[in-house]
């Protein structure tokens, strides 16, 4: 549940357990803008939207008009960040975004900027940092490339080694914020959340330093728990005026995909989190015990059909499993006409799930040397 107390009584805590009931009222309280109201421009300039995008996934956005379209408008370059925490295995959440990450820089040509956020899992998790350094080159780095992902247009790097105009990022942010802004913002912090978040700070506001290529247009790809970041940074670079010249930067918000059992996914949740790296038969064993819409009888769900908005089989389907929206629709129609029943579904699903782990983790192997080479691991 979002945490009460913040605008509107609504707060958002990015080191939490967010289930979202209502994305329409999070944009409303936060400000944030509707995405479907850019996909126009995006087509007028060529580029045919994401699955996310025309599927509603990704459903928010501040600037990303004024920021990466009139970018592309322009021809000028827009380079494109996000980060993942190194605490645990990379599932089919994370993928969420990987998938985000490789549209932007296949399709919009965008450079991609990928924080490895060792500082935070330790601050926040007590990852200790050896395990940190692995879980974030052999996770993240290595799944992100066997997904697609181009090591050579990609920029890899752990929080705690990128170099002294980054940390001076993280100090210059510190004065320009109080304690009783933080906490509107987070609520209670302890030092250690502070200081994650200052850093965040700096990974979303580097790439515009001349040290580390001058992208004055960065876009931040998160899921909507990540909001907070995002307006601390949009209000510290304006205070920052005078001091260091940089731009707001543009942000898209997802919707979070629930685990098996409709709580959140996260690899802190085996048993409802389908990793990537989980052997097939393990996979399906998950998928078959999922939480699905279906109704309590065989004839009962003949005759009044499922719910496909409350079953997160459909879910896979809908933001992994099923590219094609003619067989996501079929998938659909059928579910809600009582065409099928769940049983069939799932083993549907199971079929696709494991034909997509199978590849991927052939692809997997050769992806964790490269990521060993590319990725300068902290030396301290
Ligand atoms: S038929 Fe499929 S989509 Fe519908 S509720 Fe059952 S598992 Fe979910």
């Amino acid at each position: 549940m979002e945490e009460q107390g913040g605008a509107g009584g609504v707060r958002l805590d990015p080191w939490g357990t967010l289930e979202v009931k209502d994305y329409d009222r999070l944009r409303r309280v936060f400000g944030i803008r509707s995405f479907s109201e850019v996909i126009p421009a995006l087509r007028e300039l060529g580029f045919e939207p994401s699955l996310h995008m025309r599927r509603g996934i990704l459903f928010g956005h501040r600037d990303f008009d004024r920021v990466v379209v009139e970018g592309l408008r322009r021809g000028e370059p827009v380079a494109v960040l996000t980060g993942f925490m190194p605490s645990g295995r990379f599932h089919f959440g994370h993928k969420l975004t990987a998938d985000q990450l490789i549209y932007y820089q296949r399709v919009l040509g965008l450079r991609v900027f990928v924080a490895l956020a060792d500082a935070e899992a330790f601050a926040v998790r007590r990852i200790p940092r050896r395990e940190a350094i692995r879980l974030g080159v052999e996770e993240y780095v290595a799944n992100l490339i066997a997904l697609g992902l181009d090591p050579d247009k990609t920029v890899f790097y752990f929080q705690t080694n990128r170099g002294a105009p980054y940390y001076r990022l993280i100090q210059l942010a510190s004065g320009r914020v109080t304690a009783a802004e933080m906490e509107a913002i987070y609520g209670d912090l302890t030092p250690a959340k502070v200081v994650s978040a200052l850093t965040q700070v700096a990974d979303i506001l580097h790439p515009q330093l001349d040290e580390y290529g001058g992208y004055k247009r960065v876009l931040v790809p998160v899921g909507v728990d990540q909001d907070p970041h995002l307006r601390l940074t949009r209000d510290i670079v304006d205070r920052l005026s005078g001091v260091v010249e940089l731009m707001r930067p543009a942000s898209t918000y997802h919707k979070l995909i629930r685990g098996l059992d409709g709580g959140k996914m996260s690899s802190s949740r085996p048993d409802y989190t389908i990793f990537l790296t989980d052997p097939p038969s393990e996979a399906r064993r998950k998928l078959m015990r999922a939480l699905t819409g279906g109704r309590a009888t065989a004839e009962e769900q003949r005759r009044l059909g499922g719910v496909p908005e409350a079953c997160t089989v459909y879910d896979l389907y809908l933001y992994h499993l099923l590219p094609d929206d003619s067989e996501l629709l079929r998938v659909y129609r059928d579910c809600r006409g009582g065409v099928i029943l769940c049983g069939e579904c799932k083993r549907f699903a199971a079929e696709r799930l494991l034909e997509f782990l199978e590849r991927h983790q052939e692809r997997l192997a050769e992806a964790r040397e490269t990521a060993w080479s590319i990725v300068e691991p902290p030396s301290f």
